[in-house]
């Protein structure tokens, strides 16, 4: 089968390799979607301290069985799936409490395990241990199912910062984080959602799909300014930064309305992490910062519940579906910015 491996930085194949084998308690599929995202960039340009190369790469998978392990249940050939990335132990003291975004022990498809972008994978028994394989419901297509997983990871981050009924909503970003962002605040009542970015024709390429009530392109606008503005002089309820940006975080506190909340949804570079913060802005006008760290098996289960009823759209979201063969031009186009979603279809 044909199968796109991790080698080193900058070295990434397209290249043959043997169909895996599941063992006793793991499942087969044939692998139908994988979306990419900026993820696999990184991966591709600067590897990844949990990726012992080779590694199959692809984390936002959806497919169909077609072998199961001796011991498995519950599961036969022809049921179509959608599997979580990230995947908790289950048994830690964050997992016991329910918290297993932040699994010490966590560990990834596409990282630990061999990932998406092949014909074929092994579902290892990890997934099945923390129920973190789910049926794909009728009428989602896998193109669509795979990307649960980045929604997944978008509604822990607006469960964390409690977006809900008639709050503004400001989303800086415009990739395909920022547009789940802007599906799913209008999804949980928000009011108005304002979405930012300082690339115009990327911003314009987002804006047209899911249509924010106004789009600031920080290259052309001051955006604490507009945001002010447009709401009145409050702020706004909840600032969400889906970018990989210290300015935009520090940005977000000079906008957010009193007792409103702060998603630091995208991590920063490792070798530049620190911001500054006014602290008594946050203290006196009641702000709160939340982090946000991937997804849970039951966000997994609830996004695609969300694509299922047609509250959160993602069908139009996938702007190219490639061949595996082409996953290397995928790549090109997400780094470029030149797509929402990209999905492949090996
Ligand atoms: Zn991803
Ligand atoms: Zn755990």
């Amino acid at each position: 089968m044909k199968v796109l491996t991790f080698h080193a930085p900058g070295d990434v194949r397209i290249e043959d390799a043997p169909e895996p084998a599941p063992g006793p308690a793991d499942v087969k599929i044939r692998v139908r979607a994988c979306s990419t995202c900026g993820t696999d960039v990184k991966i591709y340009n600067h590897g990844h301290h949990h990726i012992v190369p080779p590694r199959v790469m692809g984390h936002e998978i959806a497919g169909e069985v077609v072998e199961v392990g001796a011991d498995v249940t519950g599961w036969a050939p022809g049921d179509r799936v959608q599997v979580i990335a990230a995947i908790p132990c289950g048994r830690c003291g964050e997992c016991r409490r329910g918290r297993m975004t932040v699994c010490p022990n966590q560990v990834s498809m596409g990282y630990h395990f061999d990932g998406g972008f092949a014909e074929y994978m092994v579902v290892p028994h990890n997934v099945l241990d923390v129920d973190g394989l789910n049926r794909i419901p009728d009428g989602v297509s896998y193109a669509e199912a795979s990307v649960a997983e980045p929604l997944a990871c978008v509604l822990n981050g607006q469960n964390l910062a409690r977006v809900g009924a008639g709050d503004d909503v400001v989303v800086v970003g415009s990739g395909p984080i920022g547009c789940l962002h802007v599906r799913l605040a209008r999804a949980r009542g928000a009011a108005r959602v304002f979405l930012v970015d300082l690339n115009r024709e990327r911003l314009d390429l987002a804006a047209d799909l899911v249509r924010p009530d106004a789009a600031i392109c920080g290259a052309e606008t001051d955006v604490v300014d507009a945001v002010m503005k447009l709401t009145e002089g409050r702020g706004a309820d909840v600032v969400i930064t889906a970018a990989a940006s210290g300015a935009a975080q520090e940005q977000a506190l000079q906008m957010t309305a009193r007792q409103g909340r702060i998603s630091f949804f995208g991590g920063l570079p490792k070798d530049k992490p620190v911001v500054s913060v006014d602290s008594n802005v946050v203290h006196y006008r009641e702000l709160t910062i939340v982090g946000a760290n991937g997804s849970s098996p039951a966000h997994n289960k609830e996004a695609l519940q969300l694509i299922a009823s047609g509250a959160v759209p993602v069908a139009d979201l996938i702007t190219h579906r490639l061949p595996l063969a082409d996953a290397l031009d995928a790549f090109g186009i997400v780094a470029r910015g030149e797509a929402i979603k990209v999905t492949i279809e090996p």
